[in-house]
């Protein structure tokens, strides 16, 4: 499922469904680990699914917005705030969605997991696992979390891991080449073809002195062979790809389907790359505030500052 908002919270959904001729569900809602509704309908006769029915609920409940536009790319302050949607797709590519599904922004740091494993497609485990680490660094997505001895970035959803990893997609290559690279496997994986924001793009690439000075670091450690500003370039190309929250969803049941887009059928990453990709979202994909996101929601998943959320339940 993914979902935009401007609010910091969570939720979950439990779905119990019983077998034979009628068929009962149980959908509990949960904010923060707190029970903020649930509903159980009987199914006797033609199955009508509930899931509409109880999206439209949880989107009306989470509606009340406390958050606030980001500030740290320029242009992102002037988003609508107003604008929430719900998705959610199943591993068979039946999709589920209410709100402002088709609103479209910037994908940001959602675009790490899909990136981090089209790297590790692109240059095998070894490669990459060397260059970028698994750990979690309980520090905010710009912190410079750096190995102390090696300068080997802690995990690939920090900007150093996702910096490191946008570079392993092929080396000593142009940004644009990168851009186009990631934007094709972007697309595949929503299945339709996505676009560059280039307001977006300009926007953050005028205030990328920190990703900038994270980028130099990496490079001075040896970390990737490339150009530092060549990478930043060609990463702000990579955040700034547009996407809607029902596109969010259907790129997420790739990864919930083992690796297989649900629409076309086409294997867009193998299993083992999956495995890994979830990993590491679940232990590091909320920064900071990862623990309390597994330990009250449960499932890997991945945040922007854009808005966005997805979340996978493999
Ligand atoms: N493009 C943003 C940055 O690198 C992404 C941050 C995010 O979405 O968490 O600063």
């Amino acid at each position: 499922a993914g979902y935009r908002s401007t609010t910091p919270w969570s939720f979950s959904v439990t779905l119990r469904s019983g077998a034979a001729v009628a068929t009962r569900t149980t959908l509990v809602t949960r904010e923060r680990g707190r029970t903020i509704g649930s509903a159980s309908m009987r199914d006797d006769g033609p199955m009508r699914s509930p899931l509409p029915d109880y999206l439209t609920e949880v989107l009306s409940v989470c509606s009340e917005g406390k958050g606030a536009t980001s500030d740290h790319i320029p242009e992102l302050k002037n988003a609508d705030p107003d604008r929430f949607a719900i998705s959610l797709v199943t591993a068979e590519g039946v999709t589920y969605s209410v709100g402002d599904d088709d609103t479209e922004f910037s994908i940001q740091s959602i675009s790490k997991p899909f990136v981090y494993g089209l790297a590790l497609e692109e240059r095998g485990f070894e490669r990459v696992l060397d260059a970028i680490g698994v750990e979690p660094s309980g520090e905010a997505f710009n912190e410079i979390s750096l190995q102390r001895d090696t300068g080997r970035p802690l995990n690939p959803m920090i900007n150093a891991g996702a910096l490191t990893a946008h570079a392993l997609v092929a080396e000593n290559k142009t940004p644009e080449y990168r851009i186009r690279a990631i934007r094709d496997l972007l697309s595949s994986l929503a299945g339709r073809e996505l676009e560059v924001d280039e307001d977006i793009a300009a926007s953050e690439l005028g205030a990328s002195f920190r990703n900038v000075a994270i980028a130099n670091l990496l490079r001075n450690y040896e970390i990737f062979p490339d150009d530092p500003d060549d990478i930043v370039a060609g990463y702000v190309g990579q955040c700034s790809v547009k996407v809607t929250t029902a596109d969010l969803a259907m790129m997420a049941a790739t990864l919930a389907g083992g690796g297989i887009q649900p629409r076309t059928g086409e294997r867009i990453f193998s299993r083992s790359v999956v495995r890994q990709v979830l990993s590491v979202m679940a232990t590091c994909g909320m920064y900071d505030a990862a623990g309390d996101w597994l330990s009250t929601v449960g499932i890997p998943a991945k945040s922007g500052i854009s808005g966005g959320i997805i979340g996978i339940l493999p």
